[in-house]
């Protein structure tokens, strides 16, 4: 019956329905002390006086209650007239709430409430649940549950271990038996700790052991290509091409992915690298190895600019090296596009730069060997795969190719520990080192007050023929409004700027349009562009050096660090400039100036991830990974993961397919949760 309610269908279901918090039943609090954000708490004393007030809807009744400390109200919406005659002025009550401050006067609403006798049959820690409207609704309180609770734990006898005893040993971790007992209710603090301490690293396990399991699963079945040499392209470009010295964390991770490329199994490969890091250069050199093994390489883009821009700046590049590189997108025209296709299949085309085009069924190589996607989070994980089948292999048999190479570039950062979970099928590079001699942008919080003042120190840079940027929020739930205010701040900008160019983009525009005016701010005939998050990604016009973002408190952190790595990305200092309005929140307040005291998305990604919770990170719910644990938190539990990581790589060194008869009830109970959270998936996406 609690199905609907809570998920519970079982009595295992309810042993595993945690409570949120806990009251420590053999403490009772004085009124006087309490202070702040109370948990739930036990007082004692009397009432003095009990009273009906309102009319109606609004009918309530108030109980003066005082411990001797202090007095308060003691609130109830409901049973109005049972409750008044069930208590006496006079007799001694335990009360049992959460008190809050209310009108400066600390007010209990619906708390459970005792003859003072009954104390003792309670004392020492039990759960409080989590309850929600339906729950209150059929007068269901978090005492009835932790009664059923209970009754069930002194009657099941020994709850059976569910993970092998190599771990719970391994890792000296509390038996599930005790753990259950310890969760709901701890013999003492320690206990409890132990308890919580297993249950996180139980789901936290789980998921490692499901991730490591298929991931070397396909390493095992996925035969790759081996790239062993290094050779004509890859040692030219090196020794004369580089118009710089590479930076420590660029070699460390070239050295990855060519000792990957080198295995004969296909690489699967992440690269994570703030914004300006220079992931390029790293996905160019990995192209170049793909050549010299007598291979062919493609890059993609999520949008027909950045392709451009790639296409651009990779053909400066290697121009001198003898590398045949094209660019195919929507609007290559098709005399060229035919061309291409020709080059691509009789093997004289060694790289394709492109957007979505180069994904279409008429795209075919003759040995494609590494594919490069840039910005992975607007490529689904099923346009990935379609990759793998543009090879016609050597007898012209696509299902005899060897699928190529894959490399993922983002620079949306991912803290580790969440990498290592969404992404646990990918290995991981980080390029964790900027290009040296970066000025690091000025990153300035301002109201809208000072928007005059703001604006002159804009124009100032423009006259000095630098370029801006002025971005707006875009809220998908109102996009009517979203464009007024965006439509209106163009307005606004041009009537506050009439001697310079303004160009205007936002996400519904057509493409054309959309590139016809980002070229507008790309060649400098425009000065400022008015946009939404639309030019988040890529664009790379180094002559701009000032952004200032609109309704800043809108925009999430990993978001607002991504636009500001639009600037700050040529010689001259750069300045984002925060507008917001004076009366934030104290939260809010917090968060924009996380912004402006770092640039470095690593640090930005894990505060946004702490106060956003993991769900909310960019990136990461196309990934499947269930964030609505119970117990642990992929926010904060970072070194439980870690943890879990290596006794899951320990785990499947000793049994990779979970067959030994020691694993058998864990391989059994993760089948069990691996079902439960498809259905849950299903539902959230
Ligand atoms: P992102 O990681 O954001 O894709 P890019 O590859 O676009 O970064 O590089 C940003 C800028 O830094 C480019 O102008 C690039 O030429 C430059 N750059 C990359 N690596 C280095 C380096 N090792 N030293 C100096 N400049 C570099
Ligand atoms: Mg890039």
């Amino acid at each position: 019956m609690l199905e609907k309610e809570i998920g519970v269908r079982t009595y295992h279901d309810l042993l595993r329905h945690y409570p949120n918090s806990y009251v420590d039943r053999s403490k009772v609090y004085h009124i006087a002390d309490f202070e702040g954000e109370m948990p739930h708490v036990q007082i004692r004393g009397r009432f003095v006086s009990l009273t009906v007030h309102g009319e109606g809807a609004k009918t309530r009744l108030v109980g003066l209650f005082t411990d001797g400390t202090r007095a308060l109200e003691i609130v109830w919406f409901k049973n109005i007239k049972s409750l008044r005659l069930a208590y006496h002025p006079g007799a001694e009550y335990v009360v049992f709430g959460k008190p809050v401050l209310f009108n400066n006067r600390w007010t209990m609403t619906h708390p459970e409430i005792d003859s003072a006798g009954s104390l003792l049959s309670e004392a020492g820690m039990r759960g409080v649940y989590p309850l929600t409207e339906k729950l209150r609704k059929r007068n269901i309180s978090s005492r009835t549950i932790f009664t059923w609770v209970c009754s069930i734990l002194d009657s099941c006898g020994q709850i059976p271990e569910t993970l092998p005893r190599s771990i719970t040993e391994g890792a000296g971790l509390m038996s599930l038996h005790d753990t259950l007992h310890n969760i709901h209710r701890p013999k003492d603090p320690e206990s409890l700790n132990k308890a919580r301490f297993r249950l996180k690293f139980e789901e936290l396990f789980q998921i490692q052991v499901d991730m490591l399991r298929q991931s070397r699963l396909r390493k095992l079945a996925l035969q790759g290509l081996r790239f062993s040499n290094i050779g004509h392209y890859f040692n030219t470009f090196y020794n004369t091409c580089l118009p710089f010295p590479l930076t420590g964390a660029q070699k460390k991770v070239i050295k990855e992915i060519r000792s990957d490329m080198n295995t004969g199994r296909q690489m699967n490969r992440l690269v994570q690298g703030d914004v300006g890091s220079g992931k390029t250069i790293v996905a160019l050199m990995s192209m170049l190895i793909a050549v010299d093994n007598n291979t062919q390489a493609c890059l993609m883009a999520p949008t027909e600019i950045l392709a451009t821009q790639h296409f651009e700046s990779l053909s400066k590049l290697v121009g001198p090296v003898g590398i045949n590189i094209a660019l195919l997108t929507g609007s290559t025209p098709r005399k060229r596009r035919q061309e291409i296709h020709s080059q691509l299949i009789d093997g004289s085309m060694h790289i394709l730069v492109g957007t979505h085009a180069v994904i279409e069924d008429t795209v075919q190589f003759a040995r494609l060997g590494l594919v490069v996607i840039d910005e992975q989070h607007r490529f689904g994980v099923a346009q990935r795969g379609k990759l793998w089948n543009k090879n016609l292999g050597n007898d012209g048999n696509r299902a005899h190719a060897l699928p190529p190479h894959v490399l993922v570039m983002t620079a949306t950062p991912i803290p580790r520990t969440l990498a290592m979970t969404v992404y646990g099928d990918l290995d991981v590079s980080v390029i964790d080192e900027l290009p040296p001699g970066r000025k690091p942008i000025a990153t300035l919080l301002r109201y809208d007050d000072q928007r005059l003042a703001t604006y002159r120190s804009v124009y100032k840079q423009l006259s000095e023929g630098r370029q801006a940027y002025i971005v707006y929020p875009l809220v998908k739930e109102n996009e009517k409004l979203d464009l007024r205010s965006l439509q209106y701040g163009y307005d606004h900008i041009r009537e506050m700027f009439p001697s310079f160019n303004v160009a205007y983009v936002h996400g519904q525009m057509k493409p054309d349009e959309k590139d016809h005016q980002m070229q507008l701010f790309a060649s400098h005939k425009a000065d400022i562009l008015v946009a939404t998050t639309v030019i988040e990604v890529g664009v790379n016009v180094p002559n701009a050096t000032v952004m200032i973002i609109e309704n800043a408190e809108r925009f999430g952190l990993s978001q607002m660090h991504q636009l500001r790595g639009r600037v700050g990305r040529g010689g001259n200092q750069s300045y984002c400039i925060l507008m917001t309005k004076r009366n934030i929140g104290a939260d809010t307040r917090k968060r924009l100036e996380i912004m402006t005291s770092t640039t470095d998305g690593f640090v930005i990604a894990e505060a946004d991830m702490r106060m956003r919770g993991p769900g909310d990170i960019e990136g990461t719910m196309q990934s499947g990974i269930p964030f609505n644990l119970r117990a642990a938190n992929l926010a904060t539990d970072g070194e439980i993961i870690n943890l879990a990581r290596q006794w899951a790589e320990h785990l499947l060194d000793s049994d990779p397919q979970l067959i030994l008869p020691a694993n058998s009830a864990f391989a059994r109970e993760l089948a069990i949760v691996r079902a439960e959270t498809a259905t849950d998936w299903s539902r959230i996406s």
